[in-house]
């Protein structure tokens, strides 16, 4: 095992960011791109540290936020940790990967350095466990507390919450970020057991995401919550991804599951293990969407008989090859809730047909483009236009939406 002391802060930030390249449960998925640094410093002239931003590059994500998309720096309070989860890099035991720990004023410090040369616009901050999760989420709530009270920053911070995190630090944690996080990483407590067999999915995890939900309809705290799952690593059918999903948004008012395709970690139990296909992963975010924005539910998602979705169509249209090709959909009469479910016709799409409606009748293609509805042709073979069904040429290849 590497130990590192005495590293000034914006070199231990480059350092975990390195560690970090490899973590499976991050904040985005794995299909993400990490960014390269596009920053041009514009007021600020930066020390030669910031100038070497190429060596923090692997601790900056762009992702979307409810702030709109920002560069995040990414980072742990420590890279130690007690636990095995058998697909991290963090894993205790793993003689390759450097220990490195941050005080909280220390990467407060590091991370307003970052932010004031624009190399970061929010902060998404973890942590190993080393001394119980109580211990660990205590330090991840003091840097938010130095940065919000003593410095006052008022910008983005998402704070994972740790496993065992006690009420009150779930609740100041809530108050303190904009998002808080749980990682289920396996959809059921037996999946759970094959990925991290020393976390507890009901106790110290899903008991979490529930507290989150009974604190936000008990007081006004900034946070949301999202969580995260490793997929494709223990057997885990999308069928178990959905229908868990579709819970935790109603049930526990998650405003996002995140969907992490699992990639083998050198010098771990899985690192022989395939990796899991980024197809998988595109069509869970497509059915999750379909849940969260569209109100579908599970039963209406077409699974196969090995309980996965189809990786050759998006869950929209297979539901729609099924049930639409046959009996197509007036345009001009449907429902709100009868036009999203057509192929090509989003939220935003409904509510200008249901406005152009009110002027007049919708009689061709054209018409939907007028209105900005961005591809016409994929809701062609599901919808009739003043009861014809308009012209448009079959796909060479499978589309999406
Ligand atoms: S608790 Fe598990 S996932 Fe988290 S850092 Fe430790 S080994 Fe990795």
């Amino acid at each position: 095992m590497k130990f590192s002391i005495a590293l000034e802060p914006l070199e231990k930030i480059a350092r975990v960011g390195i560690e970090n390249g490899f973590e499976a449960a991050g904040d985005a998925p794995h299909a993400e791109p990490t960014p390269p640094s596009c920053y041009t410093p514009a007021a600020t002239r930066p020390t030669r540290q910031e100038r070497n931003a190429a060596s923090l590059d692997r601790s900056i994500y762009r992702v979307m936020t409810p702030r709109g998309p920002k560069p995040l720096l990414r980072t742990m309070m420590t890279t130690a940790c007690e636990r095995n989860c058998f697909y991290c890099a963090f894993r205790a035991g793993r003689s390759s990967t450097e220990r490195l720990t941050f005080q909280p004023d220390e990467l407060a410090e590091g991370f307003l350095r970052m932010n004031k040369a624009r190399l970061v616009d929010g902060l998404f901050l973890s942590s190993g466990i080393i001394g119980g999760g109580v211990r660990a989420q205590d330090k991840i709530i003091d840097t938010a507390e130095i940065l919000r009270k003593k410095k006052q920053y008022d910008g983005f911070i998402h704070l994972k919450i740790m496993p065992g995190a006690e009420y009150e630090q779930v609740r100041r944690a809530m108050q303190l970020a904009d998002r808080v996080s749980v990682n289920l990483e396996g959809p059921t407590q037996g999946r759970l057991a094959k990925l991290a067999p020393q976390k507890e999915f009901w106790d110290e995890l899903m008991q979490r995401l529930l507290w989150m939900h009974q604190i936000r309809s008990e007081e006004r705290v900034r946070s949301s919550s999202v969580t995260q799952f490793v997929v494709g690593a223990v057997g885990d059918t999308d069928l178990e991804l959905v229908s868990l999903s579709e819970k935790l948004y109603r049930q526990a008012g998650l405003s996002r599951v995140y969907f992490s395709s699992f990639f083998p970690i050198p010098d771990t139990p899985f690192d022989n293990l395939a990796p899991a296909s980024g197809e998988r992963q595109h069509r869970l975010y497509q059915a999750s969407f379909l849940l969260r924005d569209y109100n579908w539910e599970t039963e209406d998602i077409a699974f196969g008989a090995d309980q996965n979705l189809r990786l050759d169509v998006d869950p929209k249209q297979a539901w729609a090859d099924i049930h639409l090709r046959g009996s197509p959909v007036e345009v001009n009469r449907a429902d709100r809730h009868t036009l999203l479910r057509v192929p090509g016709i989003g939220p935003k799409s409904v509510e200008r047909i249901l406005r152009a409606r009110r002027r007049g009748t919708l009689t061709e293609l054209k018409d939907l483009r007028a209105l900005g509805i961005p591809s016409p042709k994929k809701a062609a073979p599901y919808v009739l236009l003043n009861g014809r069904q308009p012209v448009h040429q079959l796909p060479l290849f499978p589309i999406d939406i």
